[in-house]
């Protein structure tokens, strides 16, 4: 493996399509959970876009990329919320695709005085996305250098996109979030899944706290044709294994405020800067930077940082 993040390759566009979901989420905070029946008052509410697929399609974005993000909203003013994101953004929407009997994806989270969390969610139009919806953006795809997609849409759908990528020798990535079981033939499809360690165990069938080693695990999916599997382990950094081995990239130590949207900044950064061409681990660098910027915020889009500031974290200036 590259030793030196000085050698990078860097020199090419990055061109990726991310296929994924959006979501609006609606947040509020009250001193406690209500009890059933209770109404409770409570304050500081905000609305704003989220999905992972969105999210990491606007980190790449942010990082100078060429990304369409391919995915289905409802035609409602939450889809309108999609919409003017990606324009404001620069985040190609030529493939989104309207349900007209169907709502955008919407998340209600409540947080306590404590800061816990209770979250429920309606896929909405996300929950219809089709392998046809994917088919429609065949060509983009085939023209990528990176595909990158999720399980926040349905399996067939994330397993389609895979599929088309690998036909098309387009780098695919699929990061396995949330968690969700995934049969091998749809796993043998991506060169490089991308599990935290929960998601890694659920990913193959194990319960979500199975005292299994984390190697093993990657062991099996390397068994089933995945080339790399990179193990994100928040404040612990993240873990490249591959046939040859494995190494761990620190992470890079930062005043945390809100580690949402991690995830979503470590994966848009991996897939932007594989597309340009830089090798793999200095690539993981870059999104373990990004991950570790993205906690820094309150949020998750106004979190997601610029390649500057990626850069600036790398030189550690
Ligand atoms: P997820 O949110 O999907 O579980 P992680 O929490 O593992 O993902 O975060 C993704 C990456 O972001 C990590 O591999 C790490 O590089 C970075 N990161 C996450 N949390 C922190 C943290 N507290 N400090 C520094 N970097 C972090």
């Amino acid at each position: 493996m590259i030793e030196n993040s000085q050698s990078e390759i860097h020199n090419q566009k990055s061109v990726v399509t991310v296929v994924g979901s959006f979501a609006v989420g609606l947040t509020l905070r009250a001193d406690r959970f209500p009890v059933k029946g209770e109404t409770l008052l409570g304050r500081d509410f905000d609305m704003g876009p989220g999905g992972k697929g969105s999210n990491q399609a606007v980190q790449a974005a942010r990082l100078g990329a060429d990304v369409e993000f391919v995915a289905r909203l409802g035609n409602d003013n939450f889809g309108a919320i999609g919409k003017k994101l990606y324009a404001e953004e620069n985040v190609g929407a030529t493939f989104l695709v309207e349900s007209d009997g169907r709502n955008t994806g919407v998340g209600f989270i409540v947080l306590d005085a404590r800061g816990d969390n209770f979250i429920v969610l309606d896929p909405g139009a996300n929950a219809l996305f089709s392998p046809d919806d994917v088919e429609r953006a065949r060509k983009r795809i085939q023209s990528s250098q990176v595909l990158i997609t999720q399980l926040e849409i349905p399996v067939e759908t994330a397993g389609y996109a895979l599929k088309l990528a690998r036909e098309a020798n387009v780098i695919s990535i699929l990061n396995p979030a949330p968690a969700r079981r995934v049969a091998p033939d749809i796993l043998k499809n991506a060169d490089i899944v991308t599990p935290n360690e929960t998601e890694l165990r659920i990913l193959l069938g194990r319960a979500p706290d199975a005292k299994v080693n984390a190697i093993d695990l990657c062991d099996e999916l390397l068994q089933m044709g995945v080339q790399r599997i990179i193990l994100t382990r928040g404040a612990r950094g993240a873990m490249i294994v591959t046939r040859e081995g494995y190494l761990n990239i620190p992470a890079f130590p930062v005043d945390v405020v809100d580690t949402t949207g991690a995830g979503d900044a470590f994966n848009g950064t991996l897939a932007t800067y594989l597309a340009s061409g830089m090798p793999l681990e200095p690539a993981v660098r870059h999104a373990a930077a990004a991950g570790a910027l993205a906690c820094t915020k309150l949020g998750v889009i106004p979190a997601l940082p610029h390649a500057q500031d990626v850069a600036r974290l790398l030189r550690g200036d």
